[in-house]
């Protein structure tokens, strides 16, 4: 009876992927493509990358495309399915999508399986369908009818499949940019993800996002016990500093009613700790000779890394026995994206010629596009998507009509960028 009921219910929670996967002679439309890699749980912190890439790999070998899977020292792989064009001289166009999806939260709060991607009223819900497996699928179904109606690119076209973005793409893109495989790929534009606009009549296109400096404070003073009046205490030191760090957060949130967040340079503090320990508690009569927190800051477009270093400098200069160090970041985009760059004019007119309008932004969080911004090429983001922004919430969901708008919106840039 147990047993019974233990494998009755593990074909339950596997069902539909399984199904779709063990059929790797039909031809899965896009639709069905999607549905079945949200069935492969690629959620953080333990995303099955293995079973996604024998997925992807096998549909892009049957495809007829060339596929590489280029090795990171982290173990984690990407994949990377080329379309050659006639002009390898040419920097190539890239179309990244990660291939990680954040965790789904309460189950029980979901309308439908987070994993089964489950279709009702045309809406496709599943984790990941706009956080970017539905991305991905679309530039993938854009290249495969590119390549089946026999259009000759001038411009390589290669699809960037790539793993950690959702933990910041340390083990992911950081490491990708550095190999060989990817000098050689000799790639000049990449169009990544942005967010969906939640307006029938328009598309989003991501111009640029803020660049992260996130630090750890120390503070050092002296252990003392707490009824001492002159003492040097660290604890003290560093809210006196944390003060002035809240403050100018809450300056930000207030510019942030007029100006959009990602123009904005903002400081949370994300962490604090001070106290010292005896008989397994903290002590409520020593002062302790440390204390520490860490800060995540946000560095828009406009503000250059060395003048956030400055911003930052400055606040600390009354609090000489306080340091940072810099856990993450990363540098200033070598050249320029903007509305100006040809690619952003292809982008724009090929959604004018979906009737839609194009609306450049900057996106107040950071994505996988700052490492390819940092070694010079051109990063813009587009999600293809009309439906309501909902990137890692409960009933992440895309429409039908949504997936099949992006795969023309991302045929007609190859076609007019690339041949
Ligand atoms: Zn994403």
């Amino acid at each position: 009876m147990r047993k019974s009921l233990i494998a009755v219910s593990i074909i339950a929670m596997v069902g539909a992927g399984i199904y779709l996967l063990q059929r790797p002679d039909k031809d899965l439309d896009m639709v069905e493509f999607l549905q079945a890699y949200i069935n492969i749980n690629t959620a953080q912190p333990t995303p099955d990358y293995g079973s996604a890439l024998t997925f992807l790999k096998r549909q892009a070998t049957r495809d007829g495309f060339a596929i590489q899977e280029v090795p990171l020292p982290s173990g984690n792989k990407v994949l990377v399915v080329s379309q050659l064009g006639t002009d390898q001289a040419l920097p190539a166009l890239a179309l990244n999508h990660h291939i990680d999806v954040v965790p789904i939260g309460n189950q029980a709060d979901w309308k439908h399986d987070p994993f089964a991607g489950t279709i009702e009223s045309g809406i496709i819900y599943g984790r990941g369908t706009q956080d970017m497996k539905g991305i991905g699928v679309a530039q993938y179904y854009a290249l495969k009818a590119i390549k089946e109606a026999g259009i000759t690119l001038k411009r390589t076209v290669h699809l960037l499949m790539v793993p950690d973005e959702e933990v910041g793409g340390f083990k992911g893109v950081n490491e990708f940019v550095k190999t060989e495989v990817f000098s050689r790929l000799n790639i000049g534009f990449v169009l990544d993800e942005g967010v969906a606009s939640g307006a029938d009549n328009t598309l989003l296109i991501k111009i640029g996002e803020r660049k992260p400096i996130q630090i750890r404070l120390t503070s050092t003073g002296t252990e003392g016990h707490g009824s001492k009046i002159k003492c040097c205490n660290a604890a003290a030191n560093l809210a006196m500093l944390l003060a002035r760090i809240a403050s100018f957060q809450e300056e930000q949130k207030v510019r942030a009613n007029t100006i959009e967040a990602g123009q904005l340079l903002s400081m949370n503090i994300t962490s604090l700790q001070a106290g010292v320990m005896r008989n397994g508690t903290v002590a409520l009569n020593v002062v302790p000779n440390t204390a520490t927190a860490t800060v995540d800051i946000r560095v828009p477009p406009s503000i250059t890394m060395q003048q956030a270093h400055a911003i930052l400098d400055d606040m600390m200069h009354d609090f000489p026995s306080i340091h940072y160090e810099v856990l993450a970041t990363i540098s200033d985009p070598k050249g320029s994206v903007s509305v100006n760059s040809p690619l952003y004019h292809i982008l724009a007119k090929t959604i004018e010629g979906q009737g839609l309008q194009a609306q450049s932004f900057y996106f107040e969080a950071t994505t996988d596009t700052r490492y390819y911004l940092a070694c010079g090429i051109q990063g813009f983001g587009l999600t293809p998507f009309t439906c309501k922004e909902n990137l890692h919430g409960v009933d992440e969901s895309i429409t039908v009509d949504d997936l099949k708008l992006g795969q023309r919106i991302f045929y007609d840039v190859i076609r007019a960028f690339c041949t």
